[in-house]
Parts: structure tokens; C-alpha cells; sequence
């Protein structure tokens, strides 16, 4: 059997420059190796030399014009990961970072993290390199008939079931799914995050947000911390980070801070559920920038051109985006006294911070754990379309939770260390890989 060296060696040699992906990568082939070597089927049947290789890898030119009558051109993917326990699932992402190594990453992790929430789902991601900030609601219509114009031929409420994620919301979801039931004359549920009047589930905005935090509790537990009066740095202004915000004040927890891509708002008090309604507006209405709170808020200050993980906190929320905490944010997170992490972001701390962390014993939550709830009520969402029904906000937040606290157990069947240490890592990474890898030999070499 190859060692770890041994096998990323041939991941970058067949993935080159895709750095992100190698990333990715590394770190389950960390985790898995002294597994394999334990259960030696999945190394005779090739599995994690197949699982690294997408299924079916889908790039397209996607031209628009724009509001002045100009030609515009960006690049459209979706990657089909792994197909084995269900039909291909994951969000697509519109942001000018967009390339194939960024896709080729998450769509990986989607596949452990759709694995772990126990529902039938493979796994994918897509995305487009356009930039819907700046852009009126007309150009961003445009291009989302633009790209599933190409995209529809290749997804299906059976084969490959899209979704939201960084740049992609309700609005997005909306002009998409019009177009695709224009192409196809059919109403499916082909995409998820539907609006609630037309086929989407109630808690599935919520979801990301308040699964991070129903995770954090259950990892809390296992310290009989109670999140009361706990104080969390949350990152980003998202969707992901809006919901844990509002999970996190319901609570009674105090949020601190949160940000965008220009710089973060810090306040010592905590943000109140005023504040956050106006959050809510100026994100998802106005689409304005979170440097507005500082004029706005109360005790709100605002840092440029910095991420929050230099203010003290007992618990942090990476909710932004991949690679946002390095060495020296952990460094300073520990020093400041925080113990916990939850990822409501795909990959948002490097590897070597994520060492930093486990070096020091601090409960921390890889975010294919920690995320998992968007595409767990995706999954949901699918059923409701199924059964042409719908179930109530309590009926979808009590199946939410209940998978979360799944994911938390199979952490600790997998991941809990003799000392009893739970390496949440090895435990996303094994637990979600098993199911899978089992389901591929099943299925025979295809
Ligand atoms: N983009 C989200 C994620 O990273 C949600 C995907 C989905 O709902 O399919 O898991």
C-alpha cells in the first residue's frame, strides 16, 4: 500500500496547481491511511485513488450581455465527484475566485460531508467565475439563464441536484430554476433552496447556521460547557453567518463580531437581535458592505482590511470562506482563551492551524462536520418534492437536529483518541468515507 507521501505525490501530479484540492485531499488521506491499512479491501479495490478522480468533470463558456449592451464571458463548471450512495449534491458558487481547483476541492469534501449526514446523497459542486456584487438584479438574471442554458442538460432531480453556496442565494436559486423548468417543460426539484412558496423547505436558509451551532452544542457537552453567556467571534455576513447568529442570541450566547471580504465589525457588548435584523437587511436587501454597521450600530466598530480572530473569544465561527484562518489567527485565538471552533465555512483554516488547534486539545469542528446542516435539509427539501409535500418549521428542525447529533456520534465512534481526546477530523473523514467506499465496492468497478 502507497504511504500518504506516496499517494499525494500522484494526486498533484495528475492535479497540478490545483492547490486547493491537494489540500483537501491531504488531509482525508491523513486520516485514512492507518485505516486502510486496517481494512485492507479498500486498498485492493482502489478506492481513494477513484474517489480523488471526479466522475465527470463539466466546463462551458457562459455568455450574457450586460446592462450596457456589452458581451460578457465567464466559465461555467460543475463537478460531478461521486455518484455511489445517491445522486450528485452540492451547491454552486459565483465568485471571481472560482476555478477548477476550488471546485475540485469542495466538491470532494461535499462527498464526505453528504456521507455523514446519513441521507442518499453523492456528491458535487459548480460555480461560475462571475461576480454578482455590483451587478443589477436584470444582470444577474441574465447570466443565470445564461449558464443553466448549458447546465440543464447534465442535472436532473435524479442524477445531479445543484444548490446554493458563496454568491448564490434565493434570488439566484429563482432565476435558475425558472429557466430550467422553461427548457425542460417539467417542475422538479432539480435545484434546492427553492423559495418556501414553490417547492423549497422551510429552516433550509436557516439550516447552515443553525446545524453549526446544534454541533458546537453537542461538542460542548462532551466538557459540560453550556453555550450561555459564551462569547463567539463569527466571520463573514452570509448566509451561514447570519443564522448562526440568531441560533447563537436565542441561545444566549454574545456574538462579537462578523465581516466581509473589506474588513470586520467588532462589538464588545454583543450584537443585539436589532442589530441583526439590520444586518439581515443590509445583506440580503440592500446588498451594501458591513462597514455600514459602524455608522448604524451602537458600540460597533469597524476594523478594514482584517479578519476578527485577534478579539477574544471563547468560541469561533469561521463562516467566510476556505483558508481564513492561518497559523498566526490560531496562535492568537488559543492565547485569547478560545476552545472551541466551528467551520460554518468549507476548508476555512490551513492545515497547519488546524494542528495548532489539536496540538492544544481545544474541541474543533472541520466544517464537512460543523456545515453539514445546509445540505442535510437539502436532502430534506428533496423529500418534501418527492412526497409533494411539505412539512412544518418544527418537523425540518427537529430532523435537522437530529442529524446533527448523528454526525457528532459518528465523530466520536471514529474519531475519540485513547486518551479521549475526539479528533473530530479522523472522525468526519472515516466515518464518511466507510459509507461510501463500501457502497463503490458494491457496486463493482465502474
Ligand atoms: N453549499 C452548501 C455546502 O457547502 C450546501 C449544498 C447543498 O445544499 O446542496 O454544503
Amino acid at each position: 500500500m502507497k504511504s500518504a507521501k506516496e499517494f499525494m505525490a500522484e494526486v498533484i501530479r495528475k492535479n497540478p496547481g490545483e492547490i486547493e484540492f491537494h489540500q483537501a485531499v491531504d488531509e482525508v488521506v491523513q486520516s485514512l491511511i492507518p485505516f486502510i491499512k486496517k481494512h485492507p479491501k479498500y486498498d485492493e479495490e482502489k478506492i481513494l485513488e477513484r474517489m480523488t478522480m471526479p466522475e465527470r468533470i463539466l466546463i462551458f463558456r457562459v455568455p450574457w450581455l450586460d446592462d450596457d449592451g456589452e458581451v460578457q464571458i465567464n466559465t461555467g463548471y460543475r463537478v460531478e465527484m461521486n455518484s455511489a450512495i445517491g445522486p450528485y449534491k452540492g451547491g454552486l458558487r459565483f465568485h471571481p475566485s472560482v476555478n477548477l481547483g476550488i471546485l475540485k476541492f469542495l466538491a470532494f469534501e461535499q462527498v464526505f460531508k453528504n456521507s455523514l449526514t446519513t441521507l442518499p446523497l453523492g456528491g458535487g459542486k459548480g460555480g461560475a467565475d462571475f461576480d454578482p456584487k455590483g451587478k443589477s438584479n436584470r444582470e444577474v438574471m441574465k447570466f443565470c439563464q445564461s449558464f443553466m442554458t448549458e447546465l440543464f442538460r447534465h442535472i436532473g432531480e435524479n442524477t445531479d441536484v445543484p444548490a446554493g453556496d458563496i454568491g448564490v442565494g434565493s434570488r439566484e436559486i429563482g432565476y435558475m430554476f425558472g429557466q430550467y423548468k422553461r427548457l425542460k417543460n417539467e417542475f422538479t426539484g432539480v435545484l434546492t433552496g427553492k423559495g418556501v412558496n414553490w417547492g423549497g423547505s422551510l429552516i433550509r436558509p436557516e439550516a447552515t447556521g443553525y446545524g453549526c451551532v446544534y454541533f458546537v452544542l453537542e461538542m460542548l457537552k462532551t466538557r459540560k460547557e453550556p453555550i450561555e453567556g459564551k462569547v463567539c467571534t463569527v466571520s463573514g455576513s452570509g448566509n451561514v453567518a447570519q443564522y448562526t447568529t440568531e441560533k447563537l442570541l436565542e441561545l444566549g450566547a454574545k456574538v462579537v463580531t462578523l465581516s466581509d471580504s473589506g474588513g470586520y465589525i467588532y462589538k464588545k457588548s454583543g450584537l443585539t437581535e436589532k442589530d441583526l435584523r439590520f444586518v439581515f437587511e443590509l445583506k440580503n436587501l440592500r446588498r451594501g458592505r458591513i462597514s455600514e454597521c459602524a455608522k448604524a450600530l451602537k458600540g460597533c466598530t469597524y476594523t478594514a482590511g482584517k479578519r476578527p480572530w485577534g478579539i477574544k473569544c471563547d468560541i469561533a465561527f469561521p463562516s467566510a470562506t476556505q483558508n481564513e484562518i492561518d497559523v498566526k489567527d490560531a496562535k492568537k485565538l488559543l492565547k485569547n482563551g478560545c476552545f472551541c471552533i466551528g467551520e460554518g465555512a468549507n476548508m476555512p483554516t490551513i492545515p497547519a492551524a488546524v494542528k495548532v488547534f489539536q496540538d492544544a486539545k481545544i474541541l474543533y469542528a472541520p466544517g464537512k462536520a460543523a456545515n453539514a446542516g445546509g445540505v442535510s435539509t437539502s436532502g430534506l427539501e428533496m423529500s418534501q418534492n418527492s412526497i409533494r409535500s411539505a412539512w412544518t418549521r418544527e418537523e425540518v428542525d427537529k430532523k435537522l437536529r437530529r442529524i446533527k447529533v448523528n454526525i457528532h456520534e459518528n465523530c466520536v465512534k471514529y474519531g475519540k483518541q485513547k486518551d479521549g481526546y475526539i479528533n473530530y477530523v479522523d472522525g468526519s473523514n472515516i466515518a464518511g468515507f466507510v459509507k461510501v467506499a463500501d457502497a463503490m465496492i458494491d457496486q463493482g468497478i465502474v
